[in-house]
């Protein structure tokens, strides 16, 4: 029998699990993000240590990316800039390594085994303390100069955003990430987004965005599903808006791909997995 290890990098937390089967985690555990990725890795490398003989093991992190170095690049984590997290974990435990971005991991595990279940174009987004989107086209994760970064489209203002707000994306102000991720509903509304009564017209505005962002991607890549995960898309109400906001713009001129939360609990993670079954090969 195959065991494989996976591993969800977030700025605040990893998520790590073994197993054979991305839909059958076993041992799931979680570990604060420190500041000081060596700490964070001590603990990591224990946990895989412990966890026995691995085939390979896969890693679905934070990005941007560098997939020559296997490095984490431009994140505000300081330490964490360039950290050769890849290497690592090649060095301390003695595996084969397949390493892609969280969203790209949670949206092959959707597309293979999830909200897709075989379906071979799927795109992934998350909206919560950032916002990515991964995708997989014509069952393979899509990969160019570097990885997509489809929290940072450009999108243009809501027919109700508040007067003068700017965005919060310390590099571009007003892009996807910078008027839809929850810290942005809390910088223009004054409160976390989880605190936002149903009926505030911040959902109103939050589902015209991320109803942009699906037009734009359906528009460039064609996927038959679209799954939003995240922190914010807890929200019940959301998804129906986002619909009904999609097919508002796209206006009946191409068919709409169907826009679903993500069916597995831990989508990065079983992406994880995945990453780690193919480094094997
Ligand atoms: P992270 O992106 O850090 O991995 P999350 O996906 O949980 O973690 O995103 C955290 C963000 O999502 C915060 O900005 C928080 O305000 C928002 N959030 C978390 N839970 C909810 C909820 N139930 N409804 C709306 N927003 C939420
Ligand atoms: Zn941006």
């Amino acid at each position: 029998m195959a065991r494989f290890g996976a591993i969800e990098a977030g700025g605040t937390k990893f998520m790590l699990a073994v197993g054979e089967d991305p839909l059958r985690l076993e041992e799931v555990t979680r570990i604060a993000t420190s500041p000081e990725p060596a700490e964070t890795m001590a603990a990591v490398v224990e946990y895989f240590r412990k966890a026995g003989p691995l085939d390979a093991l896969g890693v679905a992190t934070f990005g941007p990316v560098d997939f020559a170095s296997g490095c984490i690049t431009t994140t505000p984590k300081l330490a964490w800039r360039n950290y050769p997290l890849r290497a690592v974990l090649e060095q301390e435990l003695r595996v084969r390594v397949g390493f892609d971005t969280d969203v790209n991991g949670a949206a092959l595990a959707e597309a293979r085994c999830g909200a897709g279940q075989g379906i071979e174009d799927l795109v992934y987004f998350t909206v919560g303390t950032g916002i990515g989107g991964g995708a997989v086209v014509g069952g393979r994760l899509v990969h160019g100069l570097m990885h997509s970064e489809m929290g940072h489209l450009l999108v243009r203002r809501a027919a109700e955003e508040a007067p003068g707000f700017a965005g919060v994306c310390p590099y571009h102000g007003d892009c996807l990430e910078g008027m839809a991720s929850g810290p942005a509903m809390e910088a223009r509304w004054g409160r976390r987004a989880e605190a936002l009564p149903e009926n505030h017209p911040a959902w109103r505005v939050e589902a015209d965005y991320l109803a942009q962002a699906c037009v734009n991607v359906a528009c460039v890549l064609s996927p038959r599903v679209i799954a939003l995960g995240g922190g914010v898309m807890e929200q019940p109400q959301l998804l129906e808006r986002i619909r009904g906001r999609v097919a508002e713009y796209a206006n009946g001129y191409f068919p709409l791909p169907r826009i679903e939360r993500p069916a597995l609990a831990y989508p990065g993670l079983s992406g994880a997995l995945i990453l780690a079954q193919e480094a094997a090969r």
